[in-house]
């Protein structure tokens, strides 16, 4: 059976109504029988039914035994930071989601924890890097937003051999194309805000474990801190993970439509796409990824500056300037003053995130009318306004 048959029939069909949609069970506690005799449900910040069909799916989708789901992708990330210790250190890719360099700098380096930022795309830098108090191996692949591949098969074994687990946030490449645990990493998580959910409709994240006991600790964790995913929340997620297949495949073969794109025009200086063959990490993203190399495209100008990124990010249409990404509607951003801007600037460049670099989350239009939109706003950077309309008037029709 095909991944996508076996995903849309992993999630039930009700037993008790025959409902082909998942109930949501709106509620707070569940009545006992006796003290402790129940339905395998107390309260609802423990378990729920609905919550309970989201993490048995997505743990299946990942190859995981367990996940557990929560109000969003960095409590997720917060649960797993949890599983350590004052004294214990973090190794971290550079190019890190900013949300959790804020969390990891700014929130647990208080309580003890160091972390070490590292290019992970050399394994040999991991190697390096690694303590005996490195505890935990935290891996973005690709990254956001410049799309670093690392190769996780080679340092999930570097760190079995540590004696440290792996973590990979598998945010951007989604179960649809990669699958970390596969590859020997010991907890997934996810923003599910983003290609899970895949509609910009909310906030939501996700830790699977590759092992039972890990996923049992998060889930202690999850109870004790409280950061739940909603039923009705849940439910949303479960709707939209049905068709993650059809849309994680339509989203890659846009973006690299718009990579190609991108890559001829005179204003840009250097793209960043895992799918074409002049990235650095091309291969090792084609052996670890299946089906694509997903929706985010990012691009940095001729003209290298803030005004600049910001006179493009201004002129497009249909991409929508937000933070996110993974929605049907195409989205843009200016990292350097929007996602990252929690990161200081030296830091930030050093990692690739220079001044001019604009990130696209390639949505569900046609492909012909995304590239159009991004060209008429290069477009202005190179003729200026005049002319550059005068230069695609199929496409100024169209948003008139
Ligand atoms: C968005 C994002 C997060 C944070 O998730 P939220 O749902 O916004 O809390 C973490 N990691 C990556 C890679 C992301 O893109």
């Amino acid at each position: 059976m095909s991944n996508a048959t076996q995903l849309i029939h992993s999630i039930p069909v009700d037993s008790l109504t025959g409902s082909i949609s998942v109930p949501i069970y709106q509620t707070s506690t569940f009545v006992q029988d006796a003290p402790g005799q129940h339905k395998g449900y107390d309260y609802a910040r423990s378990n729920n039914p609905t919550r309970e069909v989201l993490e048995r799916t997505i743990a299946t989708l990942e190859g995981g035994t367990a996940a557990s789901a929560f109000a969003s992708g960095l409590a997720a990330i917060d649960a797993v930071v949890k599983l350590l210790r004052s004294g214990d250190e973090i190794l971290a890719v550079d190019d890190i989601y900013g949300g959790a360099f804020r969390l990891f700098t700014h929130i647990y380096e208080g309580f003890g924890i160091k972390v070490n930022y590292v290019d992970t795309t050399d394994v040999a830098n991991v190697i390096d890097a690694f303590t005996d108090k490195t505890k935990l191996v935290w891996l973005e692949t690709p990254t956001n937003p410049t799309l670093k591949i690392s190769d996780i098969a080679a340092i999930a074994a570097v760190a079995r051999s540590r004696g440290a687990l792996l973590c990979v946030d598998n945010t951007f490449a989604s179960p649809a194309l990669q699958q970390p645990i596969k590859l020997g990493a010991d907890i997934v998580v996810h923003s599910a805000t983003k290609y899970l959910g895949g509609h910009s409709d909310l906030i939501a994240g996700i830790v699977v474990a590759a092992d039972a006991e890990v996923g049992a600790r998060i889930r202690f964790i999850q109870n004790a801190s409280g950061a739940i995913l909603s039923p009705h929340d849940s439910w949303l997620v479960i709707r939209g993970v049905e068709t993650i297949y059809l849309r994680v495949k339509e989203h890659s073969a846009n973006a690299l439509k718009v990579a190609r794109f991108l890559e001829d025009h005179p204003a840009v200086d250097k793209v960043y796409y895992p799918g074409l063959t002049s990235h650095p990490g091309h291969k090792v993203a084609s052996r670890q990824q299946s089906g694509g190399y997903g929706g985010v495209v990012s691009f940095t100008l001729r003209e290298d500056t803030g005004a600049a990124a910001t006179k493009v990010v201004c002129a497009t249409r249909l991409f929508k300037l937000a933070e996110s990404l993974g929605g049907v509607k195409s989205l843009l951003c200016h990292p350097a003053t929007m996602t990252h801007k929690s990161i200081p600037a030296e830091k930030r460049r050093s990692a690739g995130v220079a001044d001019s670099l604009v990130r696209l989350s390639v949505g569900l239009e046609d492909a012909q009318d995304l590239i159009n939109d991004i060209g008429q706003a290069l477009d202005l950077l190179i003729y200026g306004r005049k002319n550059a309309a005068a230069k695609a008037p199929a496409a100024a029709a169209l948003w008139l």
